[in-house]
């Protein structure tokens, strides 16, 4: 930011800051009063109003929170991963992206039910979350750093994670396809109708490599192509794309 638009900000700051002030007058006037005729001495004043700043800032983080968080698996939402998204390629760094989809859902939904359906996507949740965050192995054997990875729920049955610092096809094949093992390993137990049930559910995967260019296109190149194209390999798939070449690279 250059030192005009800073100061802009914080003028902007400043009269904001004013008119909240004056919507506070009120109560900063009661306080005040009641300091005058003794009833508080200045230093409970100033507690109260610390208090009361805390308490605002506390429930506008809370709702900030509430309001990035998917309310069904606590993941982060459509929003909060968007935000993550820009902020990823915003660094300039290489990164894998890999969207997942659970099969079939809908058969699922349509055999045990919208509350059954809810209880697969949670724990489908917790296990790509945990997956993400584990350390991943290239084919040398050698650490990636795949424990850092963003995970958002982008749609109903929709996932996204991101891979910052994953430059190279196979270890993002590597890491997908351990993603995918992680959920199609063992079946899901779920109680129906007060029955325990063992669902063999499984996801397909789509991904590739960020080189630089346009980010909506690349987002929807793993969305609609790679993705696409596990469904149509029969899903339980990963298809990671060869990302595309930088013109740097095509010059060359
Ligand atoms: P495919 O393998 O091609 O992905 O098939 P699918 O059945 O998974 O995909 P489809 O898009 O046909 O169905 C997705 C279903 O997910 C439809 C919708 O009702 C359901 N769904 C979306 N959000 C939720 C949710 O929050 N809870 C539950 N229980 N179901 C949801
Ligand atoms: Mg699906
Ligand atoms: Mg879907």
């Amino acid at each position: 930011m250059d030192s005009e638009s800073s100061f802009v900000t914080k003028q902007k700051e400043i009269q904001a800051a004013r008119q909240k002030l004056e919507e506070h007058r009120d109560f900063l006037s009661t306080l005040s009063k009641r300091v005058e005729r003794r009833l508080i001495t200045p230093e409970e004043r100033d507690e109260i109003i610390a208090i009361t700043l805390l308490r605002k800032v506390g429930s506008i983080e809370q709702a900030q929170r509430k309001a990035l968080t998917d309310a069904l698996t606590q993941l982060p939402n459509k929003k909060a991963f968007e935000e993550a998204y820009q902020e990823q390629i915003n660094s300039e760094k290489l990164f894998g992206l890999l969207i997942a989809d659970i099969d079939r859902f809908k058969v699922f939904n349509d055999t045990y039910g919208h509350l059954v359906g809810d209880n697969i996507l949670t724990q489908v949740a917790l296990l790509l979350k945990s997956s993400v965050r584990e350390h991943g192995t290239n084919r040398d054997n050698q650490d990636v750093v795949a424990k850092i990875g963003k995970i958002g729920r982008i749609g109903g049955e929709e996932f996204a994670m991101l891979l910052p610092g994953v430059s190279n096809v196979e270890d993002l094949r590597n890491i997908a396809e351990r993603i995918r093992m992680s959920i199609c390993v063992n079946p899901l137990q779920v109680s129906s109708e007060g029955k325990e049930v063992q669902l063999p559910v499984t996801i397909s995967i789509g991904g590739s490599i960020y080189t630089g260019e346009n980010p909506d296109e690349f987002f929807e190149r793993v969305d609609k192509k790679a993705l696409y194209e596990a469904k149509r390999e029969g899903r339980n798939k990963v298809v990671i794309l060869m990302p595309k070449q930088t013109p740097q690279q095509e010059a060359a």
